[in-house]
């Protein structure tokens, strides 16, 4: 079983999301829990929480359908200590908002550089940020997800994941989403036949990509995934995201994902640039499954 959907608007509150996701057909969905372009926001109200968890019940989304998003502004490896505890801060404070929700993880962008302190610097202080926030929370995993390598943005290669997560204490609340534009725009080519990828960051070919991701991180860890074409060329580092089909990549990696039942029980959520056919996105999906 893997569970489809989008990422909601949760605009009017968390509850209106598994309404949203229902009304497009989907079996899984992304959320923000608060606004995601602001460090703070007001508590969860009781109401919100309690139509969230009942609208969620009603139709069936279940928490390992569900990949909550935190918000753009958090950086966990930041190389200030005032950026870096304000990150904390607010990263720990999406835990607990996804605990309260009854959700059991939450997804983030690993952290940057800002070509400030070195890679492994900057790695170092995701994993004590996740430490953090891990042991200042109950219940919910921390889900890292590799990005496209824009600016300074780490975790555009599999090894910089594993080496986050070799330094998280925790094994068991830390996990992994792997978005398919970012891959492939950081170099891995779902569409190259070779076993090293031309652009640099590693295999090319989906079962090359797989089987490198279950070497090096581990699928086990696999806790979602984003499913996005791309404008941009494989290697090309720019995050650009573009309708299933519609980019570069095309249709077969998403065939090959729905297919693969080593990836089954996660969300796989869509976000790409076309909300008006998220429902046919889905559903092209489903009948592959
Ligand atoms: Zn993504
Ligand atoms: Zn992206």
């Amino acid at each position: 079983m893997k569970y489809i959907g989008a990422h909601v608007s949760a605009s009017g509150g968390v509850e209106n999301a598994p309404l949203n996701a229902h009304e497009i057909g989907a079996t899984g969905f992304a959320l923000f829990t608060k606004n995601q372009k602001q460090w703070t926001a007001p508590p969860l109200k009781e109401e919100s929480i309690a139509l969230f968890k009942e609208r969620c019940q009603m139709y069936g989304y279940t928490p390992s359908s569900i990949l909550p998003h935190d918000s753009y502004l958090i950086n966990l490896g930041h190389p200030s200590d005032e950026g870096l505890s304000k990150s904390r801060a607010a990263f720990t404070d999406e835990l607990s908002r996804c605990a309260e929700l009854g959700l059991d993880r939450l997804n983030f962008h690993p952290g940057s550089h800002l070509n400030e302190i070195s890679v492994d610097e900057c790695l170092l202080r995701i994993a004590e940020s996740i430490n953090i926030g891990l042991d200042r929370t109950k219940g919910v995993i921390a889900v890292l997800e590799n990005t496209a390598g824009q600016g300074s943005n780490l975790g555009f290669k599999f090894e910089h994941l594993a080496q986050i997560i070799d330094r998280v204490e925790d094994k068991s609340r830390v996990g992994v989403c792997i978005d398919t534009c970012h891959a492939f725009a950081a170099g891995y080519d779902w569409n190259g036949a070779g076993a090293q990828s031309l652009f640099g960051s590693g295999a090319s070919g989906y079962e090359n990509i797989i089987e490198e991701f279950d070497r090096i991180v581990g699928l086990k860890y696999l806790k979602g995934m984003h499913l996005n074409d791309a404008k941009k060329e494989a290697g090309s580092r720019v995050d650009r995201h573009e309708s299933l089909g519609a980019g570069l990549i095309g249709l077969g990696l998403f065939k090959s994902l729905m297919k693969d039942s080593r990836l089954d029980g996660i969300p796989f959520i869509l976000e790409t640039p076309n909300p008006d056919i998220w429902n046919e996105e889905i559903a092209m999906l489903k009948s592959w499954m």
